[in-house]
Formats: structure tokens, sequence, C-alpha cells
């Protein structure tokens, strides 16, 4: 850690975050890699015309997904309103215009109650009503399934716009089989794979048991900027998105967008600035993202996890040390694309409450996240995902001050 350089955050008067908690948007993310940050940094010194940077995404992104078109917004939350508003518009002009109202036209998003979570706002600012199925039983005990396939099915009708997916090591029911109840059904599938990555593996696993569009965020694990998450899926819906994103004040007679994004033979005019255009991506951000996504592509990962892995293991065993603090380790790939430690707070061993010590770790200067998910059972986690060697010794350390 640079404890006595200064930041630009110290520059600011900003206190600055010790990232122990994974790639959180709320503390900044992740770092966007050296060499994407310097593609930005020389996209900054030229113009490139915006929807030639989304073609040239496209292409790589139909390269790493094996999709038919990829597309760049603002972050996977905003990629998912824009595959909405693609499956609910496709190709008419009137339904972009009228977004996110949708009178006349099919908006109902289908989709497991137990996928619902936060950014579901995401899939309701495009206009979509959620419509959910099946209930809590294998979590409460109280049954074996969540959702039935045959409750999906009995849910899709002319109201539907798409389903939804919450893609997580454990989502249920499978992917493909929902896949398969939905293009019997005649509607497409939306996966929300955000954070899935690593593995690499992810990038064309869902494309390939059929889903229609796959969102990955540019900012976790790719390490692009914050701001790109990745749509990858149908040709003819990355089209429909592409329309509703880009910057739509344009003169009809000379407007030629690449034909490999936009065939205009599909439309019956110019739309209106769609619902995407308040979730655009400039210049430095598209080429940063394609930059990242290679990069990341290149990553020696199985090296990665085992730094993470070796990580944690230390973290888990120092802290052991303490009386009041049990740790152990989750496995990658569980809710966490790295390994996560999990601590324990004995309280009256401690002296000191999960919650209070997650909450003082963050007023610190400078501020320490953990992970505070599940501080309603007395623990919280380190995740070494973005913590570097001298990060990982000045946490421990912290931690272990706090419990003395
Ligand atoms: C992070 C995340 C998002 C949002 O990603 P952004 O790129 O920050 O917009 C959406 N869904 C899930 C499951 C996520 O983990």
């Amino acid at each position: 850690m640079r404890d006595t350089d200064s930041t630009i955050y110290d520059d600011l008067g900003v206190p600055r975050v010790i990232n122990a908690a994974g790639t959180k948007t709320r503390i900044g993310g992740s770092l966007i890699r050296p060499a994407a940050m310097e593609a930005m940094a020389r996209a900054a010194e030229d113009f490139a015309r915006i929807s030639d940077l989304q073609a040239r995404a496209s292409e790589l992104i139909q390269d790493v997904t094996g999709a038919e078109a990829g597309y760049i917004a603002s972050g996977a939350a905003a990629c998912m309103t824009l595959g909405v508003a693609a499956c609910i518009a496709g190709t008419n002009l009137g339904v972009m215009n009228r977004l996110p109202a949708t009178p006349g036209v099919s908006d109902e998003v289908v989709m497991p109650r137990t996928h619902r979570n936060g950014y579901d706002h995401a899939i309701r600012a495009a206009g979509a009503t959620i419509i959910d199925i099946g209930n809590n039983d294998n979590k409460l005990g109280t049954g074996s399934k969540n959702t039935e396939l045959w409750e999906l099915a009995d849910a899709i009708d002319e109201d539907t716009a798409g389903v939804a997916y919450m893609q997580k090591h454990d989502s249920q029911p499978p992917l493909a089989d929902v896949v398969e109840i939905a293009h019997e059904e005649g509607v497409p599938v939306l996966v929300d794979a955000a954070a899935e990555l690593p593995p690499k593996a992810n990038l064309t696993k869902f494309i390939e048991q059929g889903a229609d569009l796959v969102v990955f965020s540019g900012g976790k694990a790719i390490r692009g900027p914050q701001s790109t998450g990745i749509l990858a899926g149908r040709r003819d819906l990355i089209e429909s998105a592409a329309m509703q994103h880009l910057d739509m004040h344009v003169a009809e007679e000379v407007w030629d967008p690449p034909s490999e994004l936009i065939d205009l033979s599909r439309f019956d005019g110019v739309p209106r600035q769609g619902i995407g255009r308040g979730t655009k991506v400039g210049k430095e951000e598209l080429v940063g993202i394609i930059r990242a996504l290679e990069l990341f592509l290149d990553e020696d990962t199985e090296a990665l996890l085992a730094d993470w892995q070796s990580k944690a293991e230390h973290i888990a065993d120092r802290l052991s040390d303490a009386a009041g603090y049990e740790t152990s380790i989750q496995a990658a790939g569980k809710t966490n694309a790295a390994a996560t430690v999990w601590v324990t707070v004995d309280r009256p061993i401690a002296g000191c409450d999960a919650e209070t010590l997650v909450r003082d770790l963050r007023n610190e200067n400078p501020r320490i996240f953990v992970g505070p998910d599940h501080i309603d059972t007395g623990e919280f986690t380190v995740n070494p995902m973005c913590l570097s060697d001298e990060q990982v010794e000045y946490v421990t350390d912290r931690l272990l001050a706090y419990h003395d």
C-alpha cells in the first residue's frame, strides 16, 4: 500500500479506501487495467464515430462470447435496461419513442421469484412489469423446487416481452431448461451474468445454453472502465438496443451507421433519442473496455485464483490468532469470484460486534471496507480480489488491532 504516497483522493481531501470487499461499485468497483487506462488517454486525443467504435466492440464481443453481436452501455445494469427495451420495441420506432410507457405492447418480463434482486429496477426502468413465478420452498425447506418449469410456461402469454434470469452458481431452474420453454413460447431470455467472471468460460457458456441476451459488467473482473457493461446476444436485439442508445440527433439523409451494427432497411426511419440515451459511453470508455476485455482474455486466471486463495488463507491464518475471531474460507465461484474469508465475531471475547467493527473500519483514514452482507449473523467477510500484498497485511493488522 502506498501509505506515504499521496493519492489523487488525498489531493482532493477525499478519504481513500482500502477495498477488502471485492468489486463493489460504491467504492469504485475494480482498478482499471493500466494498459486500458493508457488506451483511454490515447482515445482522448482524437475523435472517432461512436457507432464505429460500437461496431468494433461488437466484433470483439462476437469473438469472445460466440454471440451474433454485442454492445457497450454504461454498466451491466444499463445493459439490462437496454436489453429489455430491445425485447419490448424490436424495430418499432413508435414503441421506442414511447418507452418507458408501453400502451398496447407486450411489456411483461417473467422471472423466477428467487431471481428477484435489487437490479430488477433496471428491467423495470425500460417500462417492463415483472411477473414473478414460483416461490421460495427450497430455501425454506418446505419443498424441493422453487420454480417449476410448467409455471414458467404458464406465465408466458401474449403480454410477455421476455424472460429474465439471474445467473449465480446455484441458480434454478437450469438456464437451458428455461431457454427451452421460453423459445417454445416464442420469447427471448435475458441473463444477468454481471459478476460471473472469472471463469472466462462463462463468456460463452450462457450464449451456448441458448440465452438471447447476456450482460456482463465491464468494471468488475474484466477491469475495464467502471462505467461500462457488455450486452451480448442476438443481432436483431443488439440492433434495437443500438437504435435506442446511440445519439439520434442525426440528419436522416446522411446518416449511415455501420451496417454490421444497424441494418437501416429494417427500420421505417430514424428514431428519436431513445430510452438508453442516458446511459451513453464515450469514446474513451469504449476504447478502454475493448482493451480491457482483450487483456482479460490473455490473463492467467488460474494464477489469479491461486493468488486470491493464498491471500485468503494468509488473512484467515493471521486472524485465527485472535480469540474473538473464528475464520473459514469460502471457495472461489460461490457468491464471489475469489476465495473469501468469513469471520465470525464472538462478541463477548472480541469485545465488539460485527456491525460496530464494520462501521468503525469504514471511518478510519484510509477507510477500510470489508464485506458487510452477513453482519446480522455476527459475521463479516474479507475479499482479497482488490487487495495488494501490502494491503492484505494492513487490513489484517487493523482487524487485529481493533480486536485488541
Ligand atoms: C454488479 C452487478 C450488476 C450491475 O453491474 P454494473 O456494471 O455496476 O451496472 C448487475 N447485476 C448483478 C448480479 C451484479 O452483480
